[in-house]
């Protein structure tokens, strides 16, 4: 072959190639990218198998036995040539990818030849490094040098394996590696001898060869793995010195399996906080990685040409020939790119199926000697290397979802998420129980301090009620005793006063008679001496005359006197009545006078007084006459005055007498008197007078022209004495009845007056105040229907309803029936309701047209509260209902 045509062996091809220019190419970039998400890699670059040769140095005995020759090779390593001496004259050039001297050191053959295919393993594609050559031309020296004894001896093995751990993360990613020995077509585990017919199994849709029999170890350092290249070398040895054959017959084939996951390619499964809702979204795959490295010595090529040996040996040299002519073969077959490349030819080429025209990156030494006696030899490997140099490969990477991995962090994920739901469900529990259990204890407690309130208040209640009960049984027996001694000690005392003011009386009438007597004797005598004819009769007249005047003054002061105790009498019998009338009625059960009854007074005039009590009082008037008992008002004698007053009192408390009182000027001297008399009992009975006076209409409007109501008012700011204060009420109240009267009486302080005698919490005095109130509430009722009234109440006005809203539910019947009528005339119009919500008397109201025991008024507060719009919104808003 012409060196330029070797020369051009080696570089016809090149155009086709990328990097065909350096061993040391590197895949492109896209080859190692991470962005791959297809299990079988897609993207693909060629790679042609770089094929280096290295020249051994001269051993020993070629040394000395071709001293004299010149090598029959010539490198050009700068040129990465070789030439190949045919004679003296002559040299064919070859080209390789590298060209190593006998010098080349194993660090730069491992760097050069093998480095770029380690790193592409570890980048995921496969890779194969192969020695070929003869016998004894440095295969073994290259590939399995251990550098036990010198370090820089190590060869392309030891250095791999430090490469791959040195670039690898041992928790991530797992390096393994078989060690086989392929021999007359048998492969034998050289780390299990005893197995020693593994099979050869293709997978039949992506065409991978693996050797499923064979021992897989797991390197993790650098020392067992030279341990177990040490165990696989010692039994490779072994085998062959059994079988008496030599190691150079045999391919040793060191297979390791490098799985890395893709970094920055993995799920974050640390992330606690991010799982379960993300999980389909964020749990991809991680990415796998999976870069097979074959290492390969070949046996010695040597046999190839030359077979001559017979028997043994014989079957020996066809299978060695078998194997590397069928790799012959192929590799002429791939660099010829002819249609059928007899892989199947042999078991080595079967193994080598990725490595020759397959997806793997690959690098050759052909190793040859110096000697010009191997000529042939060398020839033939240069020749071998020549042609792989053609042999195009298609690297893919191989790389893969990492489903296992993936399940088995998700199973644990799971099986962490499940553990932590099952804790989270006991704590819910259990916080549940607790809660239940407080609640529980809550709702006891709760219970119990309510049963014992509820007892409590029974309790209390009870007791309430037993003293109520208690109080009113006692009033009970009093009033059932009292009245009844009362009126039996007072009745005889006041039976014995009238008949000693009796006698006394007949004593008088005696003196009177006797006088009047005495006074016609005189009289006689007198006519006598007037008569003609009497001598010295002036003197005597005059005496007479005198004694006359005497006789008159006397008579006059006499008939004072018996007017004062005829009063005196009649006042007797009249109390003397009352208290019987009184225990009548308390007797009989009766109650206190009802509401219409207009005058609280009756009690003045005896009604239950016997007709000659009554008639004894009607003939002193007669007898006196009224101007005369009037005029006795003003007597400068305080008795007199009293004894009057009584007795006019007595006379207005009969209807048929008030009209002549009046007239005669009575009610005036009574006004007077109220506002005058120093003494209390005169201006309570003065009072009493009025009241009853007042009881009549036309009265009424006498009293107020006269200024009555003023003098009253003075009175009743003045008065201290409960029964002056009740007198004076009572008035008022008979006032406050008047529709004609209403606005004056109010402007002249009627109402003021009325309200400011609660100052006194007599129930006599509240009673006729309450009286007045409900009198005034229903004539301006009466008003404001007719129109006449505009305006809020001017009870409310002058202040009424605070009291009124207090003494609603009085436990006195009298004062609370009155205070409710009063209640319910306010609330008849529309404009007090405002005032009537805000001051608590909605309430008094509601509470009347529930409780109150009289069926009238009951009703008449159900009907003003449901007429009301005011009240209805408002007991809406208060959810409550009648
Ligand atoms: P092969 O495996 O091809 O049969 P070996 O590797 O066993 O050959 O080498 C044969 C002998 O040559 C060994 O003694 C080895 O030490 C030596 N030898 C081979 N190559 C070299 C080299 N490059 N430098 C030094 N000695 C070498
Ligand atoms: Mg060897």
């Amino acid at each position: 072959m012409a060196s330029a045509g070797g020369y051009r062996n080696g570089t016809q091809k090149a155009p086709n190639l990328r990097n065909s220019s350096s061993f040391k190419s590197k895949l492109p970039p896209s080859a190692s990218s991470n962005g791959r998400r297809s299990s079988t890699a897609i993207d693909a670059v060629y790679g042609r198998v770089r094929v280096a040769v290295r020249l051994r140095p001269r051993n020993a005995e070629e040394l000395a036995a071709d001293a004299d020759f010149a090598d029959c090779v010539e490198l050009q390593p700068e040129l990465k040539r070789l030439k190949l001496r045919k004679n003296n004259w002559d040299s064919d050039t070859y080209e390789f990818d590298e060209v190593f001297t006998e010098f080349a050191s194993q660090k730069r053959v491992y760097e050069v030849v093998a480095k770029p295919v380690v790193e592409s393993v570890l980048d995921g594609y496969n890779g194969t490094v192969m020695a070929y050559g003869q016998t004894g031309t440095g295969k073994t020296y290259t590939l399995g040098r251990l550098g036990d004894e010198d370090v820089s001896a190590r060869g392309i093995m030891v250095r791999s394996m430090e490469d791959i751990l040195a670039n690898i993360c041992l928790e991530t990613d797992s390096v393994s590696v078989s060690y086989l020995q392929l021999y007359m077509e048998t492969i034998q585990d050289l780390l299990d001898p005893a197995n020693d017919s593994i099979p050869i199994v293709e997978d039949q849709k992506t065409g991978d060869v693996s050797l499923p029999g064979a021992t897989v170890v797991e390197i993790r350092d650098q020392q067992s793995f030279l341990e177990l290249l040490r165990v696989g070398e010692a039994h490779r040895y072994a085998a062959n010195t059994k079988l008496n054959t030599e190691s150079s017959r045999s391919h040793a084939i060191l297979l390791v399996q490098i799985k890395r996951s893709v970094p920055g390619r993995e799920a974050d499964f640390s992330a606690e906080t991010d799982h379960s809702s993300h999980l389909a979204t964020n749990y991809k795959p991680p990415m796998l990685r999976k870069g097979k490295l074959v290492l390969v010595d070949l046996a010695g090529s040597e046999r190839v040409n030359k077979s001559g040996s017979e028997g043994h040996m014989l079957e020996e040299a066809k299978s060695i020939n078998l194997s590397l002519s069928a790799l012959g073969k192929c590799i002429n077959a791939l660099a010829e790119n002819s249609a059928h490349v007899p892989v199947r030819d042999s078991k080595l080429t079967r193994l080598l199926k990725d490595s020759f025209g397959g997806t793997s990156r690959t690098s050759l030494v052909i190793t040859i000697g110096p000697s010009p006696r191997h000529r042939a030899e060398t020839a033939s490997t240069i020749l071998f290397g020549q042609r792989a140099m053609k042999v195009e490969n298609m690297l893919k990477i191989k790389e893969e979802f990492d489903y296992k991995s993936l399940s088995k962090r998700l199973e644990v994920q799971v099986d962490k998420l499940i553990a932590e739901n099952e804790r989270q469900q006991k704590a819910f529990e259990a916080e549940v129980e607790r809660i239940r259990l407080e609640a529980q204890k809550h709702v006891m407690e709760a219970e119990r301090n309510y049963a014992e309130a509820l007892k409590e208040e029974k309790m209390k209640c009870q007791v309430e009620y037993m003293d109520s009960i208690k109080k009113l049984e006692e009033k009970w027996s009093i009033n059932q005793q009292k009245p009844t001694n009362n009126a039996r000690t007072d009745g005889s005392s006041i039976t014995e006063e009238v008949s000693e003011l009796k006698i006394l009386l007949q004593n008088e009438m005696q003196t009177r008679k006797a006088a009047e007597e005495e006074i016609n004797k005189l009289k006689e005598q007198l006519h006598m001496l007037t008569k003609p004819g009497s001598a010295g009769r002036n003197s005597d007249i005059l005496n007479l005359q005198s004694m006359l005047e005497e006789e008159i003054r006397q008579k006059k002061r006499l008939e004072e006197e018996v007017i004062v105790l005829r009063s005196q009498f009649s006042q007797l019998n009249m109390e003397a009545g009352q208290r019987a009338s009184y225990l009548d009625r308390s007797r009989s059960g009766a109650g206190l006078p009802g509401l219409d009854s207009l005058s609280p007074l009756r009690n003045l005039h005896c009604k239950d007084a016997t007709n000659g009590e009554r008639s004894s009082i009607t003939n002193l008037h007669e007898q006196v006459g009224l101007h005369k008992i009037l005029s006795l008002l003003e007597s400068e004698d305080a008795a007199v005055r009293i004894n009057a007053v009584k007795v006019v009192a007595n006379l207005a408390a009969e209807e048929a007498n008030q009209e002549k009182i009046v007239e005669a000027g009575g009610l005036n001297s009574l006004l007077m008197l109220l506002s005058n008399s120093e003494d209390e009992t005169i201006r309570r009975i003065a009072a009493g007078a009025i009241a009853n006076l007042a009881m009549s209409e036309s009265n009424q409007e006498l009293i107020m022209t006269q200024g009555g109501i003023a003098l009253l008012a003075v009175t009743a700011a003045d008065a201290e004495d409960p029964q002056t204060l009740r007198m004076v009420a009572g008035a008022i109240a008979n006032l406050c009845g008047n529709d004609k009267l209403q606005t004056r009486l109010r402007s002249e302080g009627g109402i003021r007056a009325l309200l400011g005698m609660v100052r006194c919490r007599h129930p006599d005095v509240l009673s006729q105040v309450a009286r007045g109130i409900a009198n005034f509430a229903k004539c301006e009722s009466r008003a404001s229907a007719q129109g006449q009234k505009a305006g809020r109440s001017s009870l409310i006005e002058d202040g009424a309803l605070t009291w009124i809203v207090q003494n609603s539910n009085n436990e006195a019947s009298m004062i609370r029936r009155h205070v409710e009528l009063a209640l319910c005339h306010l609330a008849q119009h529309e404009v007090n309701a405002r005032d009537m919500i805000t001051g608590g008397a909605l309430w008094e109201l509601i509470r009347i047209s529930r409780d109150c025991s009289r069926d009238d008024i009951r009703s008449l507060a159900r009907r003003t509260l449901t007429s009301s719009l005011t009240f209805q919104s408002e007991m809406r808003r208060l959810r409550i209902e009648l």
